[in-house]
């Protein structure tokens, strides 16, 4: 008997790329799409991709008008939508927005609320993966609330510490601490930042590691209890936390550790009976070992590179799994893990509006002109930029993502090059120059970055 559902049309609650990578899949899957956007986005391309558009948060801000769950539920009603997509950032990892959406009778394309408030706090995901044997970073796995517990806790970790917040994303609320006299102070400003960002202030502390390497794994399950790796990634280029350039596979660690890493991955995910698209974040250290940090339930900016090497699309798989097809319906194709078997390197590199030789400041303005390199082995998954767009202060900075492939990883970084240096950009100023310094160094092309890499290559920032 056939268990699964159609959706006729599902409506993205975000913006941007990832919006047009949504509507895109939802297209070739025969799915009609509605696009939300905010007053700020209104002549922003995204809009035009999908086959419907409605204006929300007509009072409210550029940010918040994607963050107003009523609102995006409300209209979904009205406009008989069976699923939102949430993309990523936004209301993506919100468990109150997945559990609405369900009450609403609408389908969140994404893991169950339950999953998301059990894994989405770094807290609670951590005690999960040691309770399942896999190693995590010596620490405290509780909040610290007072001046004396998180004075405690630095101490048992020993000296340098970072704080991290719970509810943490996007490298905000974290702080490196080398001496007990700045902990105090480091404290609260994690604290006001986390509060700020995610209105929780819960903080925790853990050992920081020196130029360990973000190594993570792609992971996807459906409704029926089938869980599948999609194999790892290396994202250790980071600038303050925050990746800028990701690859796969991460071929400067052994076969054997990058098919340990992928097992506890694995074991994590079968754990909690993880649902749809999700991603399991490690940091390997300079002895090899490596440790759990954390679980993004949605779909993560890089999950590109994953796609190119095993030839699956992740986001259709989404809206598959979230249809309830099994993992092995021939409209998803996976039959097996072994089945699963990733061919050639691929590399990421993050296209944005900011200027290298200025701290990275964020550009805005009108694009005179926008020209991409395409061409054999690249693709480019685009946000708004087109000749006469315009790039406005109030939301993410990302222009395209640049994805080559080739079959060696000197190939793929050769065709990134040649793709980011055919890139025309003019009216405002990018980091292209900066990547091409990044693509051409000898120990990028090692593959043995660590996360520290940038930070001691301020050369780089053309
Ligand atoms: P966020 O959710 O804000 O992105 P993560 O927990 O994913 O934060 O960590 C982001 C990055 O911060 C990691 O890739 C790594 O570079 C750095 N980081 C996090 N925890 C540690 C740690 N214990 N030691 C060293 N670096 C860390």
């Amino acid at each position: 008997m056939q268990q699964h559902t159609k959706f006729k049309r599902v409506l993205v609650a975000n913006r941007g790329e990832i919006a047009i990578r949504v509507f895109r899949a939802c297209h070739e899957l025969g799915i009609r799409t509605v696009a939300i956007y905010s007053k700020e986005d209104q002549c922003a391309l995204f809009r035009t991709k999908a086959d419907e558009s409605y204006l929300i948060g007509k009072n409210k801000g550029p940010i918040e008008a994607y963050l107003n769950i009523d609102e995006i539920i409300s209209l979904a009603l009205k406009k008989g939508v069976d699923a939102i997509h949430p993309g990523y950032g936004f209301l993506s990892e919100n468990p109150e927005f997945a559990r609405k959406c369900e009450e609403s009778g609408i389908v969140f394309i994404g893991p169950h609320y339950t999953m998301m408030e059990k894994l989405g706090d770094k807290i609670k995901s951590k005690i999960v993966a040691k309770e399942w044997g896999v190693p995590t970073i010596p620490g405290v796995e509780k909040a610290v609330v007072s001046e004396e517990e998180v004075l405690h806790a630095a101490r048992q970790c020993g000296y340098p510490v970072i704080l991290k917040a719970a509810a943490g994303g996007g490298g905000r609320g974290m702080r490196i601490v080398r001496k007990e006299s700045e902990l105090l102070k480091e404290f609260q400003s994690a604290k006001n930042e986390a509060k700020k960002a995610f209105g929780i202030d819960d903080i925790f502390v853990e050992k920081y590691l020196e130029k360990p390497k973000h190594i993570e794994v792609q992971i996807l399950g459906d409704a029926h209890g089938n869980i599948v790796h999609l194999y790892e990634r290396d994202c250790s280029i980071q600038r303050r936390h925050q990746k800028v350039i990701e690859y796969t596979p991460a071929f400067s660690i052994s076969e054997e550790k990058r098919q340990e890493i992928c097992n506890d991955a694995l074991k994590i995910a079968r754990a909690v009976n993880y649902k749809n698209a999700g991603t399991i974040e490690f940091l390997v250290d300079t002895h090899g070992n490596h440790y759990f940090i954390e679980m993004n339930p949605r779909i993560q900016v890089e999950h590109t590179v994953t796609e190119m090497v095993t030839g699956i699309d992740i986001v259709q798989s989404q809206i598959l799994v979230a249809q309830g097809y099994p993992l092995d319906s021939p409209e998803i194709g996976i039959t097996s893990q072994e089945d699963i078997k990733p061919r050639g390197y691929a590399i990421q590199c993050r296209v944005t509006t900011e200027d290298p030789s200025n701290q990275f400041a964020p550009d805005t303005g009108r694009i005179d002109v926008y020209r991409t390199g395409s061409g054999f082995g690249i693709r480019l998954d685009g946000g708004n930029g087109f000749t006469g767009s315009v790039v406005s202060p109030y939301y993410d900075s990302l222009l395209v993502k640049t994805v080559a492939y080739s079959r060696s990883f000197e190939d793929a970084a050769k065709k990134a090059i040649r793709s980011i240096k055919e890139l025309t950009i003019a009216g405002v100023k990018t980091n292209a120059a900066f990547l091409i310094n990044v693509l051409n160094h000898e120990e990028f092309l090692k593959g043995e970055c660590d996360t520290g890499f940038l930070a001691s290559h301020p050369e780089l920032f053309a």
